[in-house]
């Protein structure tokens, strides 16, 4: 085994990291779930694009670069290195932008893919319903086919950025007799279609970005089906395993957390301030897990670019960069004290309340994209064998 990056791969690291220190905006974005903040992330978007880092993976006729998976893991890293804004489009180019490169016909990838990397259009995922988050098979939204078009009614919710995105892609019930996993099928709804409505729902930190949608007769053209009629599941599933499995959260995002929490904590040593011996252990072991972390993704890419596929073991990484995102905030709090509880605006703050944003931000990880009970229990019967309760 060689863990030695090749003279191509340290140069495409020198050419990303010159590109990203000359145009990274040297003045942090608002969030982007703020409207403002929401079109200045668009716009960096843009620059990206335009200077080929969009998504370095993709073929170069929709928008990439035609580099490999190990590139990307290359670019990730620089990418937090230079401390870039979040990005906004994160559902598009993680998600449903490799499912289509996969499932997608011709057509769907020249229609989608270029637009998709510009963040030109930003796309929300609409799965969780009322009645169907963590039991998704439970979808009780349809789409009855009328012609060339299908007819879409019911209610999605929990989509993020959907306050603000231009698409939404959901699995709906297109077969009204069936039931659990068959007779749905993956559509791509563009939001203003009429018929679709879109409502913000506040979160804890008084953003608006979070939306529920409602669907009354939205007629959507069949051509934005995905995959076949009745089998959306399937395609959903390939989406998840990219959610759970590698793109959305690379290894580098988990590496820059454990390096500022090692800063932060020579920073707080440094002051004088005590600090318990069992947080001085928990900072190297936050570390250590984000290198494990880390490799464990290279492994991955390994096995991806041998010709291998993701199965349920993407279960195990979303577990583990859930827990070691929130174990890694919650030391960042206890090291900071009474000082944990500034909010990024107050003017005492500088870059404490990002701790406690990011935080708030972390709770969130055992949740979405699917919640770590749901992937204790796919581990249980799909990697261990484990009787289905
Ligand atoms: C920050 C954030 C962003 C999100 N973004 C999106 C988005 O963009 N698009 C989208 O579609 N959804 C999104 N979601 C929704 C998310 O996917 C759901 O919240 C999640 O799937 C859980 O569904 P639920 O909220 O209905 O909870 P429930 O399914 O009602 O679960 C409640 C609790 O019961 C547990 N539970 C349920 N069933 C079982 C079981 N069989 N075994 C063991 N425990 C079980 C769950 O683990 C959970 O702890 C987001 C959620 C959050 C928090």
């Amino acid at each position: 085994m060689d863990l030695n990056y090749t003279p191509e791969q340290e140069a495409f690291r020198k050419e990303a990291r010159a590109w990203l220190e000359a145009n990274v905006p040297k003045e942090k974005l608002k969030s982007f779930d703020t409207k403002e903040g929401f079109e200045q992330h668009r716009e960096w978007e843009k620059k990206l694009q335009a200077g080929g880092y969009a998504m370095v993976p993709w073929p170069v006729e929709y928008g990439g670069r035609g580099a490999n998976l190990l590139e990307w893991l290359i670019f990730e890293e620089e990418y937090y290195r230079a401390g870039a804004p979040g990005r906004v489009n994160q559902n598009g180019i993680f998600l449903l932008g490799p499912t289509i490169m996969d499932v997608g016909t011709p057509e769907q990838k020249a229609r989608f893919l270029p637009q998709m990397a510009s963040s030109e259009e930003v796309w929300a995922q609409g799965w969780s319903e009322p009645n169907a988050g963590s039991d998704m098979a439970n979808i009780q939204s349809t789409a009855i086919k009328d012609g060339d078009h299908f007819v879409i009614n019911g209610q999605k919710t929990w989509a993020s950025r959907g306050a603000f995105a231009h698409w939404l892609f959901g699995m709906f019930r297109s077969d009204p007799d069936s039931s659990r996993h068959k007779g749905l099928t993956f559509i791509l709804v563009p939001l203003d279609t009429p018929g679709v409505t879109v409502r913000p729902i506040e979160k804890l930190n008084n953003k608006k970005a979070f939306a529920e949608v409602f669907f009354d007769d939205a007629r959507v053209p069949v051509e934005y089906q995905l995959g076949e009629e009745g089998k959306g599941w399937d395609v959903a599933m390939a989406t998840a395993g990219f959610e759970r499995g590698l793109m959305l959260r690379s290894p580098a995002r988990f590496q820059d957390t454990a390096r500022r929490l090692v800063e932060l904590y020579k920073k707080t040593v440094a002051s004088g301030q005590y600090v318990a011996p069992e947080l001085r252990r928990t900072v190297a072991q936050c570390w250590m897990d984000a290198e494990a972390y880390a490799l464990n993704t290279y492994q991955t890419v390994a096995h991806l670019m041998g010709g291998g596929k993701i199965g349920a073991e993407a279960s195990l990484n979303k577990i583990f960069w859930s827990e070691l995102d929130t174990k890694m905030h919650e030391t960042a709090l206890k090291l900071l004290g009474y000082r944990a509880e500034l909010l990024p605006g107050s003017p005492e703050a500088g870059d404490v309340g990002e701790w406690l944003d990011g935080y708030i931000f972390a709770l969130a990880g055992p949740i979405y994209a699917g919640t770590n009970e749901i992937q204790r229990n796919i581990i249980a019967e799909r990697i261990l064998g484990m009787p289905r309760k």
